[in-house]
């Protein structure tokens, strides 16, 4: 094997062919922009995959959460429960609302949410006598956190649930899909992602009022009225049809990526077995996940720095990172509030040791087998 001239990039688009067929569309009908056919029909076509009742399309995953909140009456002096080991736009349009975040461990099962870290917060919070306002459950690396729990423990103090399956686009929980658990869910189209729009993003509710409300506001707000008229401030949150139109025609072919990217993780697992103490992020039972990035922890103590592996890697013209940074190490959430897995905090350990492999679902075989060489060859 050689050192391939292309770097092997962690997620990058992946185009059909479909994707033109459709912009032609746009273009022969005249509908550029603003909104369209496309975007109708893109929202009809995601709120059926997902099984809720609407969606509306945004210009990204990020102007979906902002809008959840508003949605969800998140205003200055909330708080905000957020899952830590994510990324950041899971947690900064609450900062947008002048909301403050409250960090929540990951468990050891799941990588997610940790649903005895999170009963602590809520007794915490219920002594304080000032429960969050919602909670922002992220899907890591495309796997739902155990539903179930989380679920009753939100019920039990009713808070509902913004379900940021920004990753877990394809992934079911139970036979659902992912994305149809929160009262609002998320999905993105970001370049990086499953599928890609080249950026956007997509709000879903079984509340369709919910819907109706994060439409108007993602169009400036503005009253049914002659002239413009506006009573509340709003956003420039939509798609164009044109963008939209790239994302029906990448829906086509949706499970065919999500199948891809979970055969890329199986043959990581596969064929580095043999390096002693690895391990990969474990798929809890109820779930199917995206395997959006394979993720796994490298030995410890294997006798090389975790930053020998990543410069290893990059001088194998290897793109590998991290796992997220946990939030409640972010400097710009110095001082905020967070709530470990009893006496561990899991999200550090995992940090400590997690890495991201290259996962595009249109990696060759060769340019994994070549990622498969260079990790054992900086694990040895
Ligand atoms: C990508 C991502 C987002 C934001 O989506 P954009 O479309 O890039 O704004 C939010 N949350 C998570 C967990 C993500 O990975």
């Amino acid at each position: 094997m050689k050192r391939p001239d292309k770097r092997i990039l962690l997620s990058y688009p992946h185009m059909s062919g479909d994707e033109l067929e459709y912009v032609k569309d746009a273009f022969a009908s005249n509908w550029i922009a603003p909104l369209g056919p496309h975007v109708d029909a893109f929202e009809k076509e995601s709120a059926e995959f997902a099984g809720v009742k609407s969606a509306l399309a945004l210009s990204s995953g990020s102007a979906a959460i902002h809008l959840a909140l508003r949605l969800l009456g998140v205003g200055a002096g909330d708080v905000v429960f957020c899952s830590t080991l994510t990324f950041v736009a899971s947690v900064a349009p609450a900062v947008y609302q002048n909301a403050t975040p409250v960090f929540i461990d990951s468990d050891e099962e799941t990588w997610n949410m940790s649903p005895r870290a999170l009963r602590s917060a809520f007794e915490c919070a219920e002594r304080k006598g000032k429960l969050p306002k919602c909670v922002i459950v992220a899907e890591l690396y495309g796997q739902p956190p155990r539903l179930d729990e989380i679920s009753a423990l939100c019920e039990e103090y009713s808070v509902p649930i913004l379900e940021d399956a920004a990753e877990a686009l394809g992934a079911e929980y139970d036979g659902k899909k992912c994305g149809s658990f929160g009262s609002v869910g998320v999905y993105s189209y970001n370049g990086n992602k499953i599928i890609t729009t080249s950026g956007g993003g997509m709000l879903l509710s079984d509340n369709e009022e919910y819907v109706e409300k994060a439409r108007f506001l993602a169009t400036q707000a503005r009253e049914r009225a002659p002239w413009y008229e506006h009573r509340e401030i709003g956003y420039n949150y939509r798609i164009s049809n044109l963008l939209a139109a790239v994302g029906r025609a990448q829906m086509l072919h949706l499970d065919e990526r999500v199948s891809r990217r979970r055969e890329i993780f199986a043959k990581y697992r596969r064929e580095l077995t043999d390096v002693p103490g690895i391990s990969f992020m474990p798929e809890y039972k109820k779930c199917r996940a995206t395997r959006w990035l394979t993720a796994a922890l490298i030995p410890p103590g294997s006798g090389r720095d975790f930053t020998d592996v990543l410069g290893y890697m990059d001088s194998q013209n290897v793109e590998c990172r991290p796992l997220w940074k946990p939030m409640h190490l972010q400097p710009c959430f110095a001082g905020a509030e967070y709530f470990a897995d009893g006496e561990r905090s899991v999200s550090e350990e995992l940090f400590a040791r997690g890495i991201c492999l290259p996962s595009a679902s249109a990696m060759t075989d060769e340019e994994q087998e070549w990622v498969i060489k260079s990790l054992k060859e900086s694990l040895s």
